[in-house]
């Protein structure tokens, strides 16, 4: 979460939309408060508009009840597909999430676990081993329908083509359990946990990164920080990328990452106020949706058909910015930072110097769906921009990817296997990325620890 502004207007950096509100209520719980006393969170509805360059729009509403009735006005024959899939995929959320979400994951052993008994009769209703394109393409005729479904498996950085049907939790736990917007938006959570942390005797150093992690026989046994100084811990938890965290802060050398989520090209943008038609989340749809998700496998830059999503956090909060001009999030999904061949992998990149053209062509890429703001002034992030801001690898949005139906029981979990005491969280972690997911495993981590031998 991150927040600028520039131009008057104000903007969130990384997330625009909230899901699983009452991950947020336990969190605050937790620790004897409420949360709706520290952030307000409003329904967003519609939850998305998407359009399609046919010039078709559909207002996904807010009310899961309401979805498959807006679904059969736009697709007729299509509304009771979508109900039994609704359906489907809550029943798959239920199953699992106790297993796959919200508890330290054990991998295979889960499944033999006495309380995980009634979970084996029920395998096969996870959809472990179908696509997920696959199962939208079996429940519903019209391709736009199939489209709206397969963009859920981007919420974790995955291919609709790849992953398996299991991630119809996703559109379940945003249409389902609601899509959400805090007032004073999303870095409004931050600002609230950070307060909290603070008042409870919490010590933050901002702005300064962590250079290592000592180890002390096989121990993690603090950190050390950019101006030279040594925190000693009882625990360290990191919730930089896993993989960064092992190699550049523990100094291991490990084979490189291969099957990463996406990352994304992010033009922070202020425009000119007009009658635009949008809503607070759109999506902008590529004519080829097969091609987006093999361009991101296999080039370095997005194509020029790529799916656009705008936040207008003005549709919100008109406060967020003056009068005569709205604030734009936009996000293209991206291939993760590649490298051009024979430049050197640490300095080069296919990104410098080319930020504007790329911006230019989603600009562009907006027109064919009658859309051409007078862009005021822009901020542009790049899959560089995350590695080296975010610190996350190559730009992966999410660690590795869950394109595969072994991804969840290969995710790094909370407690490190070869460094005592070491705990790891965020989105690269168990039980994976988004920020209710993120939060859920800073409690896991928690409750770990509290319970550890070292912590007695
Ligand atoms: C553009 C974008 C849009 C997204 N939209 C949504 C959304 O709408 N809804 C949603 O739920 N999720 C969304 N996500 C995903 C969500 O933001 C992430 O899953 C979540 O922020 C991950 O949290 P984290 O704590 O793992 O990592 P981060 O949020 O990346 O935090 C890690 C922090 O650690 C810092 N750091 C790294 N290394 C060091 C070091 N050595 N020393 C000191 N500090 C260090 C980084 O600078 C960073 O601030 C989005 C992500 C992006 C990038």
């Amino acid at each position: 979460m991150g927040r600028v502004q520039f131009d008057g207007c104000t903007f969130d950096t990384g997330p625009t939309l909230i899901t699983m509100p009452f991950v947020f209520e336990q969190f605050f719980a937790s620790v004897g408060e409420q949360f709706s006393d520290h952030v307000k969170l409003r329904r967003v509805d519609p939850a998305c508009q998407y359009r399609w360059d046919d010039g078709s729009v559909l207002d996904l509403p807010f009310d899961a009840d309401a979805v498959p009735d807006a679904i059969e006005r736009f697709a007729p024959g299509d509304g009771a597909s979508v109900r039994r899939y609704l359906q489907q995929a809550r029943e798959i959320y239920e199953l699992t999430k106790n297993i796959f979400i919200f508890s330290p994951f054990d991998g295979y052993k889960e499944f033999f676990r006495p309380k995980n008994f009634s979970l084996l009769p029920k395998l096969g209703r996870l959809k472990f081993t179908s696509k997920l394109h696959d199962v939208h393409a079996s429940m519903f005729r019209d391709k736009r329908v199939i489209q709206l479904f397969d963009r859920f498996a981007t919420y974790n950085g995955s291919s609709p083509y790849e992953a398996p049907a299991t991630l119809m939790v996703i559109p379940w736990v945003e249409i389902g359990l609601g899509a959400w917007y805090p007032e004073g938006g999303i870095y409004s959570i931050a600002e609230a946990i950070t307060r909290l942390a603070v008042s409870r005797g919490v010590r933050i150093h901002r702005n300064t990164r962590v250079t290592s992690i000592r180890t002390f026989h096989g121990a993690a046994s603090g950190i050390e920080l950019e101006d030279g100084s040594f925190v000693r811990a009882d625990h360290v938890v990191s919730n930089a990328d896993v993989y960064v965290t092992r190699t550049k802060l523990l100094g291991k050398a490990l084979p490189q990452p291969t099957d990463l989520s996406c990352s994304g090209l992010v033009m922070l943008m202020s425009v000119n106020r007009e009658n635009y038609s949008l809503q607070q989340h759109n999506i902008l749809f590529s004519n080829d949706y097969a091609g987006e998700f093999e361009n991101i496998r296999t080039e370095l830059r997005p194509r020029k058909n790529a799916t656009i999503y705008i936040s207008r956090a003005a549709h919100a909060e008109p406060n967020s910015a003056p009068l005569d001009r709205e604030s734009w999030f936009v996000l293209v999904n991206a291939p993760p930072k590649g490298v051009a061949p024979n430049l050197d992998p640490e300095h080069a990149s296919v990104w410098k110097g080319h930020e504007e053209e790329q911006a230019g062509e989603v600009l562009e890429r907006m027109e064919a769906f009658g859309l051409s703001p007078h862009v005021r002034q822009q901020i542009i992030r790049t899959p560089d921009t995350m590695a080296t801001e975010w610190s996350s690898y190559r730009g992966a949005l999410y660690g590795s990817s869950s394109n595969s139906m072994f991804s969840a029981f290969l995710r790094p979990r909370q407690r490190s296997t070869d460094v005592a005491n070491l705990w790891y969280v965020g989105g690269s972690s168990h039980p994976g990325g988004g920020v209710p997911l993120v939060v859920t495993s800073g409690m896991i981590a928690a409750d770990l620890i509290l319970s550890s031998q070292s912590h007695r």
